[in-house]
């Protein structure tokens, strides 16, 4: 095992006056001193006695493992913050260690961080907006995306502004702490939560609990990969948490079940959209306040169960692969130490219908005479100054929250009836619009090749220039078509749940093998009350032909639906 390490890190071991990171490092394994090894102990030890199973099974652990185990990536914070003050490019390694603190080094697109914020429920106050558009000017490229996990992320950041970057998060209330690596992600809810007519549940104190509990938890910190959780309250705007490792969807328990009527969460498990998976039903129902523990348990079973060998099948969804759904919730409860309540679909209500417009417009609340007003971003970019007048509109017009969806857009919420007019007006002033558009509110794109390194193609760029063309081509279209845009197998944007998704390909282009970037093509994906992985229909179309393709479908959808009320799904 040592063999495996460089000599910086022997040393870095060596340093170890306790010896901690040195058992760390061997584990149960070849020790050489006599003895058998020291029990792990303190927060990694669950991640240790992990490692140690895999490779005593024989196991080689992949680089990332080996990175967290030689060191914590929360203790090296003081080293990392001394490397970036030089200026200097990450290591590997400690490019892998900066993403547990938010930060994720883009080369060789870029030379720079880009960070990655927490933001539980999505949900932000307007001086928090307007603060992250000054931390963006000034340690930043000036702009800022947000994410489709309703989050924000800014780029740009020169290694010696790193440190400065994160300290001024703080400064507002925010952290971008576990926001990358092998962590649990920006915690998604409702974006509607508490202002919608059709919600169950508000998800804001659930998400915000649940964002607590984890990066107040550092046993919580080395899973084998990345972890998503998401609570849906039933709103009319979906939150996508069939795409998640662990969804939580509130719903109406009948009388006659065999458990108390009312709002429940119900538990669905494994969704991964990229490895064409969605989360499943697992029948079980929990009371809201119990979601944090019954989460906690499910992510202790996979962070001493899922591979560390093959970064590909680290998910929790090839543990539940492996074992099926039986075994892994029996394991689950064996930790929990009682059984958990399951509920007949039958006695379900089922749930109510989402409106792929209502994250954009106007649109009245719950509470009388208040609105939200979703404004439609061009893939989810917005310069500094637009944001603090963004702000300054939450502020001035509204109930001074930002609420972000994860359809890279966001809602101001709190608007009275007499103030609707001046929040579109100013909102056409900055460029942006409130105007619901076929096209344009299902349009979703990753980072794509201007600033990430696995991207086949400017998925961002063709994403506009997709919508243009079918803006001036197809004027009719009339209802809302989901185009979900990603650069690589990833799936940040989600291409197999959109009616129309494109993953980035490279397209050869001659005998030599040279290559221009381009697309494969998906069609028919769905989520909420129609979830579904889209069918491939096209490999290798360049990218330069995406946009009379997309035409083409649309156009066929058009002439051959029954009505408008036939979606394109
Ligand atoms: Fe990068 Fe791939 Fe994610 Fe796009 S989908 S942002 S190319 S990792």
């Amino acid at each position: 095992m040592a063999e495996d390490f460089n000599a910086e890190q022997k040393r870095y071991l060596e340093g170890f006056a306790s010896g901690v990171a040195a058992a760390r490092l061997t584990g149960g394994l070849a020790i050489g001193q006599g003895g058998p090894p020291p029990e792990p102990t303190g927060p990694d030890a669950i991640h240790i006695k992990a490692q140690d199973a895999t490779v005593k099974a024989g196991g080689k652990l992949c680089e990332q493992e080996k990175w967290k185990r030689a060191e914590n990536p929360f203790e090296g914070h003081n080293r990392l913050k001394v490397e970036a003050a030089t200026g200097k490019a990450p290591k590997p390694e400690d490019n892998f260690r900066w993403r547990y603190h938010g930060l994720f080094w883009v080369a060789p697109n870029q030379t720079s961080f880009m960070a990655r914020l927490r933001i539980p429920n999505g949900i932000l106050h307007h001086w928090q907006f307007s603060g992250v558009a000054d931390l963006a000017d000034a340690h930043g490229g000036g702009f800022v995306h947000v994410t489709t996990r309703a989050n924000l992320q800014v780029r740009h950041i020169a290694p010696e502004h790193a440190q400065p970057f994160l300290d001024g998060l703080v400064d507002i209330g925010l952290t971008a702490r576990g926001s990358g690596a092998d962590n649990i992600r920006n915690v998604t809810g409702s974006p509607t939560a508490g202002i919608d007519h059709q919600e169950l549940l508000d998800t804001r104190p659930l998400a915000k609990s649940w964002n607590n509990w984890i990066i107040n938890d550092q046993s919580l910190y080395g899973l084998p990969r990345k972890f998503n959780v998401a609570f849906d309250g039933g709103g009319i705007v979906a939150v996508l948490e069939e795409t998640n490792d662990i969804g939580f969807q509130a719903i109406e328990v009948l009388e006659g079940a065999s458990v108390t009527p009312g709002v429940w969460m119900r538990l669905v498990l494994g969704g991964i959209s990229g490895h064409r998976d969605l989360a499943r039903d697992t029948g079980i129902v929990l009371k809201p306040e119990d979601c944090n523990k019954v989460s906690d348990a499910i992510i202790r079973v996979f962070i001493e169960n899922g591979d560390r060998t093959n970064r590909n099948k680290s998910r929790m969804k090839y543990v539940l692969d492996a074992w099926g759904f039986d075994k892994y919730l029996a394991a689950v409860e064996e930790k929990l130490g009682y059984k958990l309540d399951r509920v007949d679909p039958a006695h379900v209500v089922p749930r109510k219908a989402t409106d792929r417009f209502a994250h954009v417009g106007v649109h009245a609340q719950v509470q009388p005479g208040l609105n939200w007003i979703g404004v439609i971003l061009p893939v989810g970019k917005i310069m500094s100054d637009q944001v603090r007048e963004l702000a300054r509109i939450a502020q001035e017009c509204g109930d001074g929250q930002i609420r972000m969806t994860v359809w890279q857009n966001f809602l101001f919420s709190g608007v009275p009836d007499v103030k609707v007019a001046e929040v579109e007006a100013r909102v056409a002033a900055l460029g942006l619009t409130t105007k619901a558009a076929g096209i344009r509110s299902g349009l979703v794109a990753c980072t794509g090749s201007n600033g990430c390194k696995f991207a086949a193609a400017d998925t961002k760029g063709d994403a506009m220039i997709i919508a243009g063309h079918v803006e001036a081509t197809l004027p009719e279209l009339d209802v809302p078509v989901n185009v979900h845009i990603t650069g690589c197998h990833h799936s940040c944007a989600q291409h197999y749940i959109g009616d129309i998704g494109l993953i980035g390909a490279k397209v050869v282009v001659s005998e030599e093998g040279d290559t221009v970037p381009g697309y494969d093509v998906v069609v028919g994906g769905g989520f909420a009350e129609n979830p579904k992985i889209g069918t491939g229909i096209w490999t290798a179309i360049k990218a330069e032909d995406a946009p009379s393709r997309v035409e083409a479908l649309l156009r066929t959808y058009l002439a051959r639906r029954t009505g408008p009320e036939e979606s394109f799904q």
